[in-house]
Parts: C-alpha cells; structure tokens; sequence
C-alpha cells in the first residue's frame, strides 16, 4: 500500500518463531508456520479437509465417470506428445480392460514411474475426454504385487507448497502418538453432552476406522467433528467472557450527556443525522455514560457518515470537560478530518488540535504542551498521536478511523495514552464492512454498532467495466465531465511490488492525461509527496481549482469531495475487491450521476475476473465484504493471520448456533469452577495470541 500506518517500534514477535521442535528442523516449521502449525499440538488440531478412500481397489472396467477411485494397473506404454501440446499419454491395463492417463503438466519423476511394464496404483477420476475414457492427472504411486491395502480411509490435509501430502500424514500421526491429545472436560459433564472424548475425536478425524464411509466422516455434523467444533467455540467463548471480565474490572471516566456541546453541534449540522447515525450514537452515549470503558467497532460503508458520529461521541467527552482525540492512517485522511471537525468545531468556540509527523517542530510542541495541561480538549493526527511526547491527561475518548489499517499494538499504545488507573473509551471506525458475525469471531471482546443507511439524497454510482484499448473514448468522459463542471479521479495501477515503479506509472499517468487534456487543471497526488505537497494539492481538488486529480492509492480511505462524479481506475484487474469498493466510494458522495470506470487488461486470473464482476455487480459493501471473503477464503480476509487474532477454523457461527449456545454455558460453568479446564482450552485453541485477544 502506498502509504500506510508505521508500524510501533520494538514490537514483539505476532507469532512463536518458527524455531521447529525434535524431529521438526527449521525448513519444515518454517513451511508448517504458513499453515498456522507451530507445535505438535498443532499439528493434531491440523484436521482433514477431506477423505480418499484407497482401502479398495476398482476394476478399470468398472470405473465410473466423476467418480474418484483407486485401481492397480500395469504401464503398457507411455510417450510425450510432440509440442506444442507437450503431454505425457501412457496406456494402463488390468485383469478388466484398459485406460489412457494424461498429463498436460508432468514431473520427469512421473514419466519415469509410467515406463512400461511398471505395476502402479492410481487414484483419480474417470472423465469422458475427446479421446475417449482417460483420467487427467491422477495420482501414481509404484507398488509390488500383493502389496496391502490401507485399512482406514486416507485423510487429505490443507497444505502449502512445499510439503506434501505424505510428510504432513507422517507428521501427524507422530505427534497423536508421541503428545497423545487429553480431555480436561469432567466425566460428568462430557456424559451429559453426549460427544464423544477430544482424543477419539481428533483420531477418529485423522485416521477414520476401516468401516466407516466417507460421507459419514466429512459430514461436519459427525459427532466427532461436533466435538472439535464444541472445543473451538468453548475456546472463543472463555477467551470471550475473560476479555470482557477485564474490561469490566477496568476503569473508565463515565461520560454523562450534558446535552450542552453534543446539541450544539446537531443544531448547527447542514443536515440532520440518519437514522442509522442517530441509533450509532445512541449506543455509543449509553457505552460512554459507563464507568467501564467501550470497546465499540462502528460499522457502515464509504460515505454511511461515521465522521460525524465520531464528533459527536468527541463532543460527549468534551462537555464531560475531557480529552478525546480521533487516529487515522494517513496524512490526507487525517488533515481532511481535522479541517472538517475544526469547521463544524470553531463555532462552538472548541480548538481542535492537529498533530502529525509534518508539523513543524515549534508549532508541534506548543501545541503538545497545551495538550499536556489539558487546555486542548480535541486533537485529530496520525499514528503521530501514540508517539511518546504526547501526553493526554484528561483522555477519556480514542477513535480510531479505518482501524483495520492500524496494528493491535497501535491501538493498545493509543489507549495506553490515558491517565494512570483509567483507560479510555476506544471507537473503532471501519469502511471495510466485516459480516457482523466475523467480527464477533475476529475481535474478542467488542460491541458493533452499524450504519446500515446513506444519507438522503445520493445518487447511485454507475460502474462501468471497459477493456484498456478503449482508454481514449475514456479520456473523452473526462474531458465532458469536468467541461460540465464536476471534477474526477484517475487511479493509477497499483504496482506493490516496487514503490519506484509506482511512483513512475503515476508521473507517466499524469504526464499522459496532462497532454491529453490541455485544457483541464491536472493534479498528481501520491505517497511520495511531501505532505505539505499532498495537502496542497488535496486542498486544491477540494476546492475546485484542480479538475482532474491523478492518483495512487493514498486516496484510497476517507477522501470526500462531493463534486468528483466520474473515477477511473486503471488496472482494475490489480486491485482487490475492499481496495476497489473503497476507492470507487470517493466518488457518488454529491447530487451529480457518479461513474466509476473500471479499465482492465486481458487476460484476466479466474480471481482478477470473479472481483471485477463482484465490484461490478455490487454497490453494498456488505455484500461485497462478502464476495471477497468467498472469493479468498477467511484465512486472507482482513488480514486475520497478521492480526493474530483467532479465526475460527471449524465451527460456524451460523450453521452451527445451537453448538454456540451449548459452548457459552459451558464456557461460563467452566470458569467457576474448572479453571484450569478453561486455560487449558483456550492454550491448545489460541496459544501464545491469547494476550492479543484483550486489545
Ligand atoms: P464515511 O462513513 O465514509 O467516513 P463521511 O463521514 O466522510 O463518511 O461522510 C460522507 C459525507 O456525507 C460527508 O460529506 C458528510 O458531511 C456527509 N454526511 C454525513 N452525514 C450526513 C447526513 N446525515 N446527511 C447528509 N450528509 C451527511
Ligand atoms: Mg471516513
């Protein structure tokens, strides 16, 4: 990204070093560490994706299309088709007849175990192909006559490049023999939930007894699988109870409404709130009248309003006569907040201060120094707020604006920021619309509040996907758009690999469409800026004074200029789909028809064509949320792994609610009067990110 939050410094290790452990050298933990293994305990709660079953052979003759199945066969012959259609085509026979096997990718390994006349078991499926009956890629494996089978159903594990399928097995049923899985769960009790014990679950799993069919076992509902799901939920239900018991215990400046600052500002407002804001603030007041500290995650798509939320609960601790401050991630966004808090702010005779890494040195400290006594009540900056030298000793509210883009460490340094024996209330502010139950299961201990409503009188963006050849027909739409007045965005293509290559894609974007467009006041904006350059040139877009503005992702979060209604993002195909929803909300924010134009280049990955119809398809950023979580798969979604905050593997929280509510009091039973059950639980499930689960 090209401009992002600085990470703290000296920040400990997320995850366990992937040291390794006997019989596991560094190489493979490195490689086990990608797939969240870092202990032989993991590696036992490393369950199956799925089953194969190779304790039966299938006759060649009986085998049947789409239908996975093992036979044991004799190479007759085998070649490599001439280029270009490089393929290797061996014909197999047995006792029944005979089969074509072909491989449009081979290893010189696979050709060798095909030379004729060697004895094979295969597995794959049997596909009516244009040359008749074959299988595709099938798995090979050299066996001698009279060879046993397996007596048990062969599990099949997610992995990673790198660590087969075989080596993961070995691994696994090493670490069931040698750290043999316990059940703390007392006698009584596991009776009386009628599941199976944890260690016959998990070995059921791993290695299925020979009667059972696969249906059985990867039905998720099988009691074993229910056992494991129970165990997970337990796990997140303790982690959840003792996280909120901990901020229960702490203390918080309660914030009564004083209905003096807070009203002010609602009757000075252009407009009156939505009802969604009115109900988000409603939460949050009755969160901030606690003597307990809030932990509330705002919630509502670009352009829901959450700024003016967030000034109102600032408002609230103002009234209440102390500090709050409001975090964002980037400069431009920062700056655009401070300069609109500051406007709504000054006729009510409140200062706003500004603090970020820009600021020169005399201003900065003076400004610190009234903050530190406590004459500023309202500060706005960037992570230059958590740095050292800032001291708030009347702090009772933090909001953090698009706070996925912060660390868990940064948000627990901001609220560090508070006086000795109190934490602040903490507002979480996020545009990325995370399914609600995701974020109960990503961030422990947390209240959402959402924006389900944009303010009246928007009208609807109108995206467009058009393919790069047609750039100049583009180029023309901008011309006619800002000629009529309304102002654009061109978003140049994302290249994260380089940030010079970065940099030189934008200069040559804005060179282009300056030549192009003589007669347009072109700006260029990107992370290398200065920032007094950068805010000169967004003040100057904000003003009107430029029309078309060219850009990198800085402008990603939070900017709003409501007279842009036409943004172009080159490459689309480059983005991902929360990046894409994000950045095509810059626009659509006025009464003007807004276009979001998507250029893209062929050929497009089966992902860069499932996001672009996504985006294209869709306008809620829940649905799109969503999408992207379907499209990646929950491990990538938000960036949960770099979090280290626990995701759950196995259980559901909606197809599996009735197990939900059996683990919530059990969880409860269990912290009376078991505790040590409930630390052993949450150790096997979280480990070492326990402690991140608090922040
Ligand atoms: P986001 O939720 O994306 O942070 P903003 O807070 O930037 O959204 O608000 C988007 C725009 O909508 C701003 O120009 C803001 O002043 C305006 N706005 C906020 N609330 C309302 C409302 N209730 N009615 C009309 N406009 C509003
Ligand atoms: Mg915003």
């Amino acid at each position: 990204m090209a401009e992002s939050a600085a990470p703290v410094a000296a920040a400990p290790p997320r995850k366990p070093a992937a040291r390794g452990w006997p019989g596991v050298g560094p190489q493979l933990a490195e490689r086990l560490a990608k797939i969240d293994v870092f202990s032989p305990a993991d590696l036992i709660l490393h369950l199956p994706l799925r089953y194969e079953d190779e304790t039966r052979l299938t006759m060649l003759a009986d085998l049947r299309a789409g239908v996975p199945a093992q036979c044991e066969v004799e190479v007759q012959s085998c070649e490599v088709s001439p280029p270009p259609r490089r393929q290797l085509v061996a014909r197999v026979a047995d006792a029944s007849g005979e089969l074509t096997l072909r491989f449009v990718h081979f290893y010189p390994s696979q050709h060798k175990q095909l030379a004729a006349g060697s004895r094979l078991r295969i597995f794959g499926e049997l596909r009516d192909g244009f040359f008749g009956a074959e299988m595709i890629h099938p798995r090979l494996r050299p066996v001698a006559a009279g060879e046993p089978l397996p007596e048990s159903l062969t599990p099949v594990y997610p992995t990673t490049a790198g660590l087969a399928q075989s080596a993961l097995r070995k691994l696994i049923a090493g670490a069931l023999r040698h750290h043999p899985p316990a059940d703390e769960l007392p006698d009584a009790l596991r009776r009386r939930l009628n599941l199976p014990a944890l260690p016959d679950a998990l070995r059921l799993l791993h290695a299925p007894p020979p009667a059972l069919a696969i249906a059985d076992i990867e039905d998720r509902g099988h009691p074993a699988w229910q056992r494991i799901k129970l165990d997970e939920l337990l796990a997140q239900q303790i982690s959840l109870r003792r996280a909120y018991a901990a901020r229960r215990a702490k203390n918080a400046p309660g914030l009564p409404p004083q209905q003096t600052l807070t009203r002010e500002l609602l009757e000075r407002l252009p407009f009156a709130l939505t009802g969604a804001q009115a109900r988000a603030f409603a939460e949050i007041g009755a969160d901030l009248a606690l003597d307990h500290p809030m932990q509330r995650l705002l919630q509502g798509d670009v352009g829901s309003g959450k700024t003016c939320v967030a000034a109102l609960a600032m408002l609230r601790a103002a009234e209440n006569g102390r500090q709050a401050v409001l975090m964002a991630p980037t400069e431009i966004l920062a700056e655009q907040h401070y300069r609109k808090l500051a406007g709504w702010l000054a006729p009510l005779g409140l200062e706003v201060a500004w603090l970020s890494g820009s600021r020169r040195k005399k201003a900065r400290e003076a400004t610190l120094a009234r903050l530190a006594a406590g004459e500023i009540l309202l500060a706005v900056g960037t992570h230059a707020l958590i740095e050292d030298p800032v001291v708030l000793p009347r702090l009772a509210l933090a909001v953090v604006d698009e706070q996925h883009r912060f660390g868990v460490r940064q948000r627990l340094a901001l609220r560090e920021k508070g006086c000795a024996g109190e934490s602040p209330h903490m507002l979480m502010m996020s545009a990325t619309p995370i399914p609600r139950t995701l974020a109960m299961s990503y961030y422990a201990d947390l209240d959402v509040s959402v924006l389900d409503e944009l303010p009246p009188g928007r009208t609807p963006i109108v995206t467009k996907l058009v393919m790069d050849g047609r750039r100049d027909e583009v180029i023309r739409r901008v011309h006619d758009a800002c000629a009529a007045g309304r102002q654009a965005y061109w978003v140049c293509p994302l290249i994260e690999e380089s940030e010079a290559l970065q940099l030189q894609t934008a200069e040559e974007s804005f060179a282009m469409l300056s030549a192009a467009l003589p007669d347009l006041a072109v700006g260029l904006v990107h992370g290398r800026l200065r920032n007094d350059e950068k805010s000169a040139t967004m003040a100057a877009f904000a003003a009107g004074t430029i029309q078309l503005l060219v850009a990198t992702t800085v402008i990603e979060v939070g900017v709003d200029v409501p007279n842009a209604s036409l943004m172009v993002i080159e490459h689309a195909e480059r983005f991902g789909l929360a990046q894409l929803h994000q950045l095509r909300g810059r626009v659509g924010r006025g009464v003007h028809e807004s276009v979001c134009i998507l250029l893209y280049a062929q050929p497009l990955s089966q992902t860069g064509r499932e996001r672009l119809k996504a985006i294209f398809e869709h306008t809620d950023g829940f649905v799109i949320a969503r999408e992207d979580l379907r499209i990646r798969g929950p491990g990538e979604f938000i960036g949960a792994r770099q979090s280290g905050v626990p995701l759950l593997r196995y259980a559901d929280l909606g197809e599996d609610a009735a197990l939900v509510d059996i683990a919530r009091g059990l969880a409860e039973e269990l912290l009376r009067d078991a505790p040590r059950v409930a630390d052993a639980t949450t150790a096997r499930w979280f480990g070492g990110r326990a402690a991140l689960l608090k922040a």
